[in-house]
């Protein structure tokens, strides 16, 4: 591989040269959604995140598997072993089928995610589909005497896996410090240790999702999916396990105390983790009444925001911070990002129209080397975009007349943007193909005005619908009828 890419691991609290197990091949896995209701913007920007390191390391010509899965049983209330499992509830509530939300949630995850151009995964595993395989990893756990059944639950034995092993080994903590921090078992707790996690658990006769197992009938927990589905798919060892930083303290330190027991092996060689995302300072969160969804971001739908900002907007403002800084989330830096954007696009949408001369002012071969130095040093696209905004400056001034580019370094130019701005930070010039667009919106907006002058309401009605269903909103009010993408 030409390029030498240094990654930083969670799991080392270093920044490593990547080697992969297997070069060319690279194996990821991201933890997916759960998909009991709409994603929220940390979702976003986590899976924007890995989308980055994605398309980077496929540039650079590793063949990489990526699995990313859907969690559709097994997560409950809290992330905890006990309560009811979040789809299930959801689906008692609207008196539907725990599928039929399972259904919803993915189309609509999906929706998001392409609409934030980022590429689907090569594997997209659900938990439901993988019942098997948590089964017989349970069995083998048991065997190797590192997980206990209790009427008809099986749990995790955390203080004995210790004994020989370290669970604390991604999160840096020691085992009594855990137990100090961990609220004591209840007299009606079947588990034997504060930390011991469930592997199956016995279902309720009202709980909708159960399967048979060797314990009786009941479901698998949340981590155990992780751990079976990573492992079928990208074998029991693999390069990279991804997710948010807020999975680090129980979801992944458990994945790999289970795949340890049953393989002695940590599942990945480097642990990656993209950091929250804040609203005005403050952690996003739904009691606080600041989170948001991407749609409210695309329509403008919520009171923090001014207006509407575009998808390609919202993902250059995720990809102006690193992934491992929290990023503050306000109206003024998404007016700020969109600024930055539109002078980027705009810049960059004069190359075809250069003039090419003989001579060179400018050398872009250092640039470019710029360019992939800032990737190469664990993702880095803020420092990218600078690069890139130094390179808008140098169009604007060919474009001026002021300085001049030969042949070479014009081929040099159309590569980086072709290379950085649409295959790795994935970002489209939505305005170039918008441009005939409010024309064509505003005069099917005319005709369902007429309709509804006429008293023609079915009419006026299908048009809004549909209009809906290919992405576009309409707000009727006493001033007339506006629009905006969904
Ligand atoms: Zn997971």
């Amino acid at each position: 591989m030409e390029q030498k890419v240094f990654v930083y691991n969670t799991l080392t609290r270093k920044k490593e040269e990547f080697k992969p197990l297997n070069a060319p091949h690279v194996g990821m896995y991201v933890c997916g959604p759960t998909v009991y209701s709409d994603a929220h913007m940390g979702n976003a920007r986590t899976y924007i995140s890995f989308d980055l390191i994605f398309r980077y390391l496929t540039h650079i010509g590793y063949q990489v598997r990526y699995v990313r899965n859907i969690t559709d049983a097994g997560h409950l209330e809290g992330d905890a072993d006990e309560g009811e499992d979040k789809i299930s509830k959801k689906a008692k509530l609207a008196q539907l089928e725990p599928m039929e939300i399972v259904q919803k949630y993915t189309v609509g995850f999906r929706d998001v995610m392409r609409i934030l151009n980022t590429l689907p995964p090569s594997i997209e595993p659900t938990a439901t589909g993988h019942i098997i395989e948590q089964i017989e990893l349970v069995k083998i756990i048991i065997k190797k005497g590192y997980a206990y059944e209790v009427n008809g639950s099986v749990y995790f034995d955390v203080e004995k896996y210790n004994q020989t092993k370290d669970y604390g080994v991604l999160n840096g903590r020691n085992l009594d410090d855990m137990l100090n921090n961990t609220r004591n078992l209840g007299g009606q707790d079947d588990k034997r240790g504060k930390l011991d996690f469930a592997l199956w658990i016995k279902a309720k006769p009202e709980h909708l999702m159960k399967w048979p197992s060797p314990w009786g009938v009941g479901f698998p927990g949340w981590h155990l999916e992780c751990s079976a589905m990573s492992n079928k798919y990208l074998g029991e060892q693999f390069d990279i396990h991804g997710g948010g930083i807020d999975l680090v303290p129980t979801h992944h330190t458990n994945e790999i105390a289970q795949n340890i027991a049953c393989c002695g092996k940590n599942p990945a060689k480097y642990w990656v983790h993209t950091n929250m995302l804040t609203v005005n300072g403050q952690k996003m969160s739904k009691s606080l009444g600041n989170s948001f969804l991407p749609d409210e971001l695309f329509t403008g739908n919520n009171t923090i925001l001014s207006k509407a900002y575009s998808p390609m907007t919202v993902r250059f403002f995720m990809l102006q911070t690193h992934y491992s800084s929290t990023l503050d989330f306000s109206n003024d830096a998404m007016e700020a990002s969109e600024k930055g954007f539109k002078r980027l696009m705009n810049a960059f949408a004069l190359v075809d129209g250069l003039k090419v001369s003989a001579h060179s002012d400018v050398q872009l071969n250092e640039i470019e080397n710029a360019c992939y130095a800032a990737m190469n040093d664990d993702f880095n696209s803020p420092v990218l975009v600078a690069e890139l905004f130094e390179i808008s400056k140098i169009i604007n001034s060919i474009y001026d007349g002021k300085t001049s580019i030969d042949a070479k370094n014009y081929e040099v130019l159309k590569n980086i943007i072709q290379h950085f701005v649409v295959d790795i930070l994935g970002l489209k010039n939505e305005q170039a193909a918008n441009d005939e667009l409010p024309k064509v919106i505003d005069f099917i907006i005319n005709l369902r005005s007429e309709a509804k002058s006429n008293m023609d309401y079915a009419t006026s009605d299908k048009i809004r619908n549909g209009l809906q269903q290919i992405g576009f909103q309409l707000k009727d009010s006493k001033e007339g009828t506006t629009w905006s993408k969904i």
